[in-house]
């Protein structure tokens, strides 16, 4: 059977603004650098060929920067429209190069992320796997860990009950924020949570980025009595040089790269050794595409691999990754998605669904404000 060259029919690009429970404070909501966040801003990309097949993919923004990729993504997704939605590098370079004036990393390339993650849902679904399979997946299920029970604005006493409705539900690890302007709470509230939790459950601190170097390494060496998986952006995420000392001084892991925007960006952590484990996120750098250039380079550099948020796409990305990795478990997107992912005995199971295994759900609908439709329909 030979393959019949299909074409892109029609593109939707969707804006929707997703409050959060509640307010949100991490480390630098503490150093007064942000607000405590509300909500989430998503970009959907959704993609309809001449025969028929679909693909969604999406990005998304916290706090400024969603109306640009919205925005962007308006100007470009024309260019897709009777192009042969397999051809996803070429179609990849195409909108990189129509964008080229506002540069190949950020916002640009963020709003790109979309219609890439759609193209490589698409192709899946054409295909008939889940996304994981047609990469070439090393494992069905992923070891995850609760990020979203974790926050500075919540109690000990709550953390603690977070932690352990996250053990219940399957989940294998869990991860609290640290950062507080006090050092000694910060230590107090990982010495309660080890305690709760025991010797063997797996535990991540996250600093986001608020440490200067000398309290990430006086910090460092503190916290590694509690046997911590890693320790996650200790320090500014563009200090290469200062994580590359933390890591060689510390036993404990050193995790960073979820604030970079590029490949490019990542290159500088790995070429200066400055981490354990990197935590690139598809929709930040760029979408698949980009992550998976960053995957081989990861993995040829020895580098483990926990992908930052956004697990209905990171599961399936990370499920392709050589050695073991780590997704992340945040519940806040549930609400956009029909589907639930299965969590069980520490592991995210990957979907037997074609594609990502999402669809949109009604509630995604009604929080969308803004649309724009290319091609025919
Ligand atoms: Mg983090």
């Amino acid at each position: 059977m030979s393959y019949t060259p299909d074409a892109i029919r029609h593109i939707t690009l969707s804006a929707a603004t997703l409050p959060l429970a509640g307010p949100i404070s991490d480390a630098k909501v503490f150093t007064g650098r942000q607000k405590p966040m509300t909500e989430v801003e998503v970009l959907f990309a959704e993609i309809t060929t001449e025969q028929g097949f679909e693909g969604v993919g999406f990005s998304y923004s916290k706090r400024a920067g969603g109306p640009a990729q919205y925005a962007h993504a308006k100007e470009v997704a024309q260019l897709t429209i009777g192009e042969d939605p397999s051809d996803i590098a070429k179609l990849y370079d195409k909108l990189l190069w129509a964008g080229a004036s506002v540069g190949r990393s950020g916002v640009a390339t963020q709003a790109l992320a979309a219609i890439d993650i759609a193209l490589y849902d698409l192709k899946a679904r054409r295909a008939g796997l889940p996304l994981a399979k047609l990469l070439g997946s090393h494992r069905d299920s992923v070891r995850t860990y609760n990020t979203s029970g974790g926050f500075l604005q919540a109690s000990i006493e709550e953390i603690q009950h977070n932690a352990s409705a996250s053990l219940e539900a399957g989940i294998g690890g869990i991860k609290i924020k640290v950062g507080l302007p006090d050092t000694r709470e910060d230590l107090r509230r990982v010495t309660t949570i080890r305690e709760h939790l025991g010797p063997d459950v797996p535990l991540m601190v996250d600093a986001n980025q608020q440490w200067d170097r000398a309290t990430a390494l006086r910090m460092g060496r503190r916290l590694e009595e509690f046997d911590l998986n890693w320790i996650e952006e200790p320090l500014d995420a563009y200090d290469v040089e200062g994580h590359a000392s933390l890591t060689a001084a510390l036993d404990t892991p050193i995790a960073t790269g979820e604030m970079l925007a590029s490949v490019s960006e990542h290159e500088k952590l790995i070429a200066g050794r400055a981490c354990d484990i990197l935590q690139p996120d598809a929709p930040r750098i760029g979408g698949i595409t980009q992550f998976l250039r960053l995957a081989t380079l990861t993995h040829q550099a020895g580098l483990a691999l926990a992908p930052h948020f956004a697990m209905e796409i990171h599961l399936h990305l990370a499920a392709a990754y050589p050695t073991e990795p780590w997704v992340e478990h945040f519940d806040w997107l549930d609400q956009l998605f029909e589907q639930r992912l299965e969590i069980a005995d520490g592991r995210m199971l990957v979907p037997a669904r074609p594609g990502l295994g999402i669809s949109l759900s009604p509630r995604a609908r009604r929080l969308t404000h803004a649309t724009a439709e290319f091609g025919r329909s």
